[in-house]
């Protein structure tokens, strides 16, 4: 279960609505053991694309020396669709590096109404999980 704030929610909607129709990517940090997110890191997404996303190698060290020195860990890795559901592509799929870490999707496909959902990817074994917003 990944558990998140109602604030953290409302961020990563608002940073994913600023770069519509792009897709929006970043972090989000806290007690992996927990599966609690408190904080969030926006990140740029360099491939700059409305199908997909990559992060920078530098700002990834940087947010990761951030995340260390707060005693964070990473707990999730989000980004948004813009014209598909909430469920990792292929390529995501693909590109997971870890069991551990929540895969958050965001879509847009329906601006009105967002959807977010939360992922485990266990090689191509991609396993829902529950989200529980806290107040
Ligand atoms: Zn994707």
């Amino acid at each position: 279960m990944l558990k998140l704030s109602r604030g953290l929610v409302d961020d990563m909607l608002a940073h994913c609505r600023s770069a519509y129709p792009k897709e929006a990517c970043g972090l989000l940090a806290g007690s992996a053991q927990l599966g609690l997110a408190v904080e969030l890191y926006r990140m740029s997404n360099v491939e700059d694309s409305p199908i997909g996303y990559s992060m920078d190698p530098k700002e990834q060290l940087r947010v990761d020396k951030q995340m260390r020195q707060k005693g964070q860990r990473l707990v999730a890795i989000y980004h948004s669709h813009t014209a598909s559901p909430a469920y990792p592509s292929s390529v995501d799929v693909s590109l997971a590096i870890s069991p551990e870490v929540s895969y958050v999707l965001v879509s847009l496909k329906d601006q009105a109404q967002p959807d977010i959902k939360s992922y485990h990817i266990d090689g191509t074994t991609v396993r829902p999980e529950e989200i529980a917003i806290t107040p």
